[in-house]
């Protein structure tokens, strides 16, 4: 995909801190999470490279990544895996990784998933955050069909990432950072499929998320 010679650019002005005397209690400086929200039906390298390639080049604090309870823009489409194998499929993923958090709070939220809701509700879990929003090239060409955009428009920035077969296109209207990942030519729907047909997912995914969907026999044919 056409992306520019720089690997991370921006239409975010940054303005010099003012010179006041703040509060104590306001001078902490919020702290920066990266959101990826997603089905991750199943998780994969290219959700993996994309969240932690971010935290490093952005030097955020951490980044979660937020599986849907109920995808909605998908559930019309195709049988989708329960939310909570999903959940636990991107824990076992996740592992240990510094930096990379999962949270279940869109199916502690139950229903269908809205991210302008969902980083209302984590800001009481993460007081004084600054929210930046990490979609693929993808995803940012659909950022309008989100639920509730004028108020998300103002509760996050979006990161875009590149992402094989998706143009980088500047989502206007939006706060919006572009940082370039090696490109992973690797989606949820390849993974069912090569399962589904006998091919190997091995290296495309954890090897712990291999394991997971061997042992539940997911996404077979047969299944
Ligand atoms: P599916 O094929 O089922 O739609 P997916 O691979 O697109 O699965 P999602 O859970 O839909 O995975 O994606 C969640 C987020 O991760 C989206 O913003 C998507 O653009 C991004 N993403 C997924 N795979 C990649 C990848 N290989 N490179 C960059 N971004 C990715
Ligand atoms: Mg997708």
């Amino acid at each position: 995909m056409a992306i520019p010679d720089t690997p991370h650019m921006s239409n975010n002005v940054t303005t010099p801190a003012p010179h006041s005397n703040p509060a104590p209690e306001a001078r902490k400086s919020p702290q920066r999470i990266g959101l990826l929200g997603g089905t991750f039906d199943p998780p994969h390298l290219g959700h993996l490279v994309a969240a932690d390639q971010v935290l490093h080049a952005l030097g955020l604090d951490k980044v979660l990544l937020v599986p849907a309870n109920q995808p909605w823009q998908k559930v019309d489409s195709r049988q989708i895996t329960s939310a909570e194998r999903r959940l636990e499929m991107t824990r076992v993923a996740v592992g240990g990784t510094d930096g990379l958090e999962v949270s279940d709070i869109e199916l502690r939220l139950g229903g269908p998933s809205y991210t302008s809701v969902t980083i209302e509700a984590l800001s009481k879990e993460f007081p004084n955050t600054e929210w930046l929003v990490i979609v693929g090239a993808d995803a940012a060409m659909r950022l309008d069909t989100w639920h509730n955009t004028d108020k998300l428009r103002q509760q996050a920035t979006i990161v875009v990432v590149n992402r094989p077969g998706s143009d980088f296109q500047p989502p206007t209207g939006w706060t919006w950072e572009l940082v370039e990942i090696p490109s992973i030519s690797i989606s949820g729907t390849s993974l069912r499929r090569r399962v589904a047909i006998g091919n190997s997912i091995r290296f495309l995914t954890s090897a712990a998320v291999v394991e997971h969907i061997e042992r539940w026999g997911l996404y077979r044919e047969d299944a």
